[in-house]
């Protein structure tokens, strides 16, 4: 028995950002962008034809913090006013930053006290968001979760909520033609990521591993040729729909272990989180090997019959992309390495994970991929 579900509505299609002004439909909005003069002009565009937002937060920064929410969600207070919909207009941090305002309406202290202790949910409040991404790699736009990171603390936590689904998904290729190559390759890569990680997960599904096996496999084909060809609409289209279809399949099952792995080595080693996510999968892929099932045939379908080979071919597509697969290429001294594993694995998302921890560092130790002791 299984149940796939995603309520989101998608708009998908070059130039149907402008579509924005009918789905806001008169409601009185707020904009949750970055600061950048490109989203500024974006923003000037919506104020022609939806009118002016009620309240702009245009100071997203990334990897949105327990701080700044703090600071920007009293922003909804102080407006006062009831807001009909919040319009995301960005990346991960902008969409995940849009669901904790949603959450917050005005008292970030709800937000926190239900991610800190799992109570208050009766507090909290649900504002519709129109998520339009402009990164191609979290999600986002189709889960119902945010990451939501406490610096000071050393913490990563995640607010998760049905109710947190956006309404609507508006992807838009043309608004990605200008991310730079460093973002296009760590998007990309958290995006496959996603999609690799929602098949050796506990709760994957059949339909959720054909959204994965067609995300993973498109996402292969087009970010090494979308690195060298930035400006290509239909290279953006393809890592975008290949985005989507990722979050459609994790949005189903979340993460497993590769992304359990990255959060500590992101905190503590300043990895950005698609490349933290996603040095591990070749390493993680030889310690399923011999799952079976419509799992081993998923990955299978995407890395061929001979999963040892497969993993080989993902180590040198990470490679060519100047991404090393091993712990020591990210700076993480030897001795952190059991630490960071053991925790990884006792961790929620370490627990999505069909394969074992026992497998994972003889396919690590196998490959030089982590020393346990100094050299
Ligand atoms: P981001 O939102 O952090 O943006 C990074 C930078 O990219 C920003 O400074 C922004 O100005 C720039 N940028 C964004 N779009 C651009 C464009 N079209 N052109 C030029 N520059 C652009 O990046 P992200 O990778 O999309 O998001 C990362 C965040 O998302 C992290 O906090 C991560 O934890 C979170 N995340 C959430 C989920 C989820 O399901 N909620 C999944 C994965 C990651």
């Amino acid at each position: 028995m299984w149940t796939y579900s995603n309520p989101v509505d998608v708009i998908f299609g070059a130039g149907e950002v402008r579509k924005l002004a009918d789905l806001i439909a008169g409601r009185r909005f707020a904009l949750v962008t970055y600061p950048e003069p490109f989203f500024a002009e974006l923003g000037q565009q919506l104020k022609a034809s939806a009118g002016a937002p009620v309240l702009t937060i245009n100071d997203v920064a990334p990897n949105p913090d327990y701080e700044l929410l703090r600071e920007q969600s009293a922003r909804f207070a102080d407006e006062g006013g009831e807001i009909g919909v919040v319009v995301a207009l960005g990346g991960g941090s902008v969409i995940d930053s849009a669901k904790v305002f949603a959450a917050a309406n005005g008292n970030f202290d709800n937000v926190a006290r239900y991610l800190e202790t799992k109570t208050g949910e009766e507090a909290l409040a649900f504002l519709p968001i129109i998520a339009v991404p402009t990164t191609a790699g979290t999600g986002s736009e189709v889960t119902c979760w945010a990451t939501v990171w406490n610096e000071a603390q050393g913490k990563k936590y995640s607010l998760a909520h049905p109710r947190l689904y956006p309404e609507t998904a508006l992807v838009d290729p043309e608004l990605m033609l200008k991310k730079p190559t460093g973002l296009t390759m760590a998007t990309g890569l958290d995006a496959l990521s996603h999609s690799i990680e929602s098949i050796w997960n506990v709760n994957a599904n059949p339909v959720s591993a054909r959204h994965a096996v067609a995300a993973a496999k498109l996402i292969i084909q087009a970010l090494p040729k979308v690195m060298r060809d930035t400006g290509n609409l239909q290279l953006r289209s393809d890592m975008a729909e290949a985005s989507l279809c990722a979050g459609l399949a994790f949005s189903n099952t979340k993460t497993a272990i590769a992304h359990n792995l990255s959060y500590p080595i992101t905190l503590g080693w300043g990895v950005q989180h698609g490349i933290a996510c996603s040095f591990t999968l070749p390493t993680v892929l030889r310690s399923v090997i011999g799952i079976g099932g419509f799992r081993e045939a998923a990955l299978q379908d995407i890395f061929g019959a001979d999963l040892n080979a497969g993993a080989d071919r993902l180590t040198k597509f990470l490679n060519d992309l100047g991404v090393g697969t091993r712990f020591a290429d990210h700076e993480i001294p030897h001795q952190y390495c059991a630490d960071i594993i053991d925790e990884a694995f006792a961790g929620e998302r370490g627990k999505n994970f069909v394969g074992t921890k026992e497998n994972f560092i003889e396919a690590a130790q196998q490959q030089d991929v982590i020393s346990l002791s100094a050299a």
